[in-house]
């Protein structure tokens, strides 16, 4: 899935009744998994300026960058984040690992030969779903749609049911983060 339909599917889930403060942490966690992404993106596009089908196609796929992304999906490291956050007692902070074991829940299925080691680095075993949430060779166009549905139904629930204005915004600001989102892949993209 794409990183505001993460954020906003999470926050129903999870925190559509939880104060604001636990509802940052469930953002964060839910949009951690894919900060490493980001980051080999700007690196690739902006400080290495790799034209875009190679970056995708070629450096993506490189063993360094395959091990820094899967970190930050590894089931087994979470879990450990999760183990220490419970030892804590801190709800922020389990909110946070849970948020980002649901993430991978939700990739797991859609990713088809992109798709994370979750058991890294124990294991490279990688679930190779015949549906992936962007590629059309496998679905792609049907799964966008139904992301977009799921985010606009979520959000407007989240919104409704919040009692805290903050809570509002940052369902707007995420809502308009994720227009931008398909703006920006249908203009460097297509
Ligand atoms: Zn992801």
């Amino acid at each position: 899935m794409n990183t505001p339909a993460h954020v906003i599917l999470n926050l129903f889930v999870l925190g559509r009744k939880e104060i604001p403060r636990h509802q940052g942490a469930i953002l964060a966690g839910a949009i951690l998994p894919d900060a490493p992404m980001f980051f080999f993106y700007f690196i690739e596009k902006v400080v290495r300026g790799v034209p875009e089908y190679l970056i995708w196609s070629h450096d993506y796929y490189l063993e360094p960058w395959q091990n820094f992304i899967d970190c930050f999906n590894s089931l087994p490291f979470i879990a450990l984040g999760l183990f220490v956050a419970w030892k804590t007692q801190s709800r922020a902070a389990q909110l946070f690992f849970v948020s980002m074991i649901l993430h991978v829940c939700g990739d797991l299925p859609l990713h088809h030969d992109d798709a994370h080691r979750h058991f890294f680095p124990f294991s490279n075993w990688r679930f190779e779903s015949p549906v992936s949430y962007w590629d059309p060779s496998h679905y792609g166009h049907i799964v966008t749609g139904l992301e977009i549905l799921a985010v606009l139904v979520c959000a407007g629930l989240v919104f409704r049911s919040t009692p805290h204005s903050v809570t509002q915004w940052f369902v707007g600001v995420i809502g308009v983060t994720y227009a931008v989102f398909f703006g920006y892949v249908l203009w460097v993209w297509v």
